[in-house]
Parts: C-alpha cells; sequence; structure tokens
C-alpha cells in the first residue's frame, strides 16, 4: 500500500507552538491534507506522553485517533545546538532512552524538544540501543543543523555515523540540494512539515510517500532503510526558496545578499546587524558535485505550495489566515477530500465548478510552474506571486472593495 507521511511536527509542549497542537486536532486536521501518518514529536515530554496514550494502540510501535496512525518520536538539540530527529519503536523505548538521558537533559519535563549534554555520537549511540531510528534534522539551515556545525556526518555522529539511515531536508532544501553532497547519496531524505500549529499552511507542508505492507512503525522503517521491497516512491515539500533561510539576508531588515557580497561586508548588513548564510550558499560550500547526481534509489521530488497560501494570492488576501481564505479552503476540501487530492490529483474542470476562476486558475498556474516565488532569507519566508498575464496579481494589490468583487461570480 501507498501511504503520506509527515514525520517531523512539535506539540504544544514546546517553545512558540499553537495550543491548538493537541492529539485530536492533529488526528483530524491530517486526512484533510492526505495524509496517513504522523509522528507525534516531543515523545520524551511526560504530558505529551499521557495525551499520545489516549490513542488506540495498533501495536507496539503503533497509535490511532480519527483514522489518523501515529508513531513515536521527538527532536533534541545536542549540545552544540544540532538537532535530531528519533524515531522509537515503542513506548519502552522511549522510557528507556528517557532514562538514560535524563541526568543530560535539564528541561526533559518542560521543552517538547528537550536540550541534551551530549554530542551527535552518543545520541546516535544510545538511539542504537533502543533500536530507534535517527538522523539529522533539517540538515542545511544555518541555526541548530548539522551542516551549520559540522563538516561532514562523520564529523557529528562520529563512529556512529554508519547508523543513520536518514537525513530531513528541511523547508529550504530539495533532493537536488541534498544530491550534489556524496556522503547523503546512501541515505533516504525526509521531507517533513517540522509545523508548529496544525493550520493546512503548516501541517504536511512537506511529506513523505512510502511503499509499506500496512500503516505501522515497523513498515515506515523498512521504508526508511529501503529493505523487504519497502521504500520511499516520493518526497513532496515546498519550492526551496519558500523556506527560510533559502539565500542569505540580514536577520533583523531581510536585505537579501550574494554569497561573495556577504563575504566582503564580513557577513554585516548595510543596517548593522548580522547577515545569515543561506541553505542555498551553505550547500554550495558543501557540494561535492556542481550538479546534483541522484542515487538510483532516490524517488522524485515534487514541489508543493500550500493550498492555502494559493487561495490568499488567488482572492488578493494578505495572509493565509483569514475567515475567507479558510472558507475557500474548506469548500475545496469538502468537494475533493484532501489538499493534495486539489492540487494535484482532480481535474481542474471540476475544480472550477466548484470554486472562483481566480482560485482554480492559479491552480492551474501552480501545476504548470508559473508561479513566481521570491525567496526567503534571513529568517523569513518566500513569497508566492502568481502570474501577472492571467490579472489576477494586481488584484492583491487593489483596495478592500475590489477584492470582495471577487466573489460576485
Ligand atoms: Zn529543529
Ligand atoms: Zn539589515
Amino acid at each position: 500500500m501507498i501511504i503520506n507521511a509527515d514525520l517531523h511536527i512539535h506539540s504544544r509542549y514546546s517553545g512558540a507552538t499553537s495550543d491548538k497542537m493537541n492529539i485530536k486536532t492533529i488526528s483530524l486536521e491530517a486526512p484533510r491534507k492526505g495524509i496517513e501518518v504522523m509522528a507525534t514529536g516531543d515523545c520524551l515530554h511526560s504530558s505529551w506522553m499521557k495525551e499520545i496514550k489516549t490513542c488506540n494502540i495498533i501495536d507496539d510501535g503503533t497509535f490511532e485517533m480519527n483514522g489518523t496512525r501515529f508513531i513515536l518520536s521527538t527532536e533534541v538539540e545536542d549540545k552544540r545546538r544540532v538537532h535530531h530527529l528519533l524515531y522509537f519503536p515503542s513506548f519502552s523505548a522511549v522510557e528507556e532512552f528517557k532514562e538514560k538521558i535524563k541526568s543530560k537533559s535539564k528541561n526533559l519535563e518542560t521543552d517538547g524538544r528537550p536540550n541534551v549534554d551530549m554530542g551527535g555520537e552518543e545520541i546516535a549511540s544510545l538511539a542504537r540501543d533502543v533500536d530507534a531510528l535517527v538522523g539529522p534534522a533539517h540538515a542545511f539551515t544555518p541555526w541548530t543543523a548539522m551542516y551549520a556545525y559540522h563538516t561532514s556526518l562523520g564529523d557529528c555522529y562520529g563512529d556512529l555515523a554508519d547508523y543513520v539511515s536518514f537525513v530531513e531536508l528541511g523547508l529550504s532544501a530539495d533532493s537536488d540540494y541534498g544530491d550534489t553532497i556524496q556522503e547523503l547519496h546512501r541515505l533516504t531524505f525526509l521531507t517533513n512539515s517540522d509545523c508548529h500549529s496544525p493550520h493546512p499552511v503548516r501541517l504536511a507542508r512537506e511529506f513523505n510517500r512510502f511503499e509499506v505492507k500496512d500503516a505501522t512503525f515497523d513498515e515506515i522503517k523498512k521504508a526508511i532503510l529501503r529493505i523487504e521491497g519497502n521504500k520511499p516512491i516520493l518526497n513532496a515539500g515546498l519550492p526551496p526558496q519558500e523556506g527560510k533561510y533559502n539565500e542569505s539576508a540580514c536577520i533583523s531588515c531581510y536585505t537579501h545578499y550574494t554569497l561573495e557580497d556577504a563575504i566582503r561586508r564580513r557577513w554585516k548588513c548595510s543596517c548593522g546587524k548580522r547577515i545569515k548564510k543561506g541553505v542555498r550558499d551553505r550547500i554550495g560550500e558543501m557540494a561535492t558535485f556542481k550538479e546534483p547526481r541522484h542515487p538510483d534509489h532516490r524517488p522524485p521530488y515534487i514541489h508543493l505550495i500550500p493550498l492555502a497560501e494559493i487561495i490568499t494570492k488567488a482572492i488578493g488576501q494578505h495572509t493565509p489566515f483569514t475567515q475567507t481564505v479558510a472558507k475557500r479552503w474548506e469548500e475545496l476540501i469538502s468537494a475533493f477530500g484532501s489538499e493534495i487530492n486539489v492540487l494535484i490529483d482532480t481535474d481542474i474542470n471540476e475544480i472550477t465548478k466548484v470554486t472562483a476562476p481566480a482560485i482554480s486558475e492559479a491552480i492551474q498556474a501552480f501545476r504548470e510552474n508559473r508561479v513566481i516565488i521570491i525567496p526567503g532569507g534571513g529568517g523569513k519566508y518566500g513569497t508566492i506571486e502568481l502570474p501577472e498575464e492571467r490579472g489576477i496579481l494586481t488584484l492583491s494589490l487593489g483596495p478592500k472593495d475590489k477584492q470582495t468583487s471577487l466573489f460576485d461570480y
């Protein structure tokens, strides 16, 4: 069977997360995005674990609520500020791991994503002891990521580098970026949302599609390890330019710089604040090859733009977090079942029957790769613009009454 899975989220017990990040809401929102399996995130946190335990038990490592399956996961920050993702086979594996790191963490019970006073090698070794999968989270971002502080997998994980089976690409990178680095060729690429809110613009904005025999931890583990016929068959995610750290840019005024300019300016913006190295430039430095070379096992990568963002632009709203956008999004989801269906699978003529012409035209533009992306950087997400010749971009600049007139169709 084929499943879609988002394997990195944070609960309301992590910093700066929505209080709507509870198991029930996540279980109800996931299928609307088209997702069958979610990773719980934050599973070392006792209160979150209590909530996970309200799910139905499918097997030792798989839980279910409202038809959505969950597997046990967490992210930890190591002593060099590198983030690691872990996937556990059972509650007892989580408990055992927790016991071992207890003395190395001060915020295990207060932050869903704890800091641990250990390096990558030690974390990977403890993960191996309990049969958990481990790998770097959002590996290329300029803060809190493996390649921000290390030059290689071996530099981060030492003798345990061979035990690492996956790398999470993060929102600002895709397979083309990752596969310019030779040491990553043997790893499975994961594309996850890392969301802090269940809003459809965030949840499952990136996901993995796996070929498995069942939607369980064991089967997903085999897919990540690519054994017994299980495997990833698609990575789906934002165009890298949409990520917050795609280009090198100032963390205060968000002025973008080329790598050469940033170096010449000694990473100091004209406003006086720091320029943060973008993922694109970091990968440029790390790359073994000028052009990506994909290993045979690498599945295709499809670039997705959240439907709510497409709607936002199409109807001239300023953010996707408005009632108007929500109403338009709901209308499409109730007609076609899930966001993935609307974005990719449903005949555009069917979509036209249900929604405003500006929205179906925008979906069409997305499908034909005609959406213009203005790259993110310095901590600010990239933005999208619709092709102007359709005459819809201009509406986003118009006065309020002009916007509402869009609905008189
Ligand atoms: Zn992280
Ligand atoms: Zn600046």
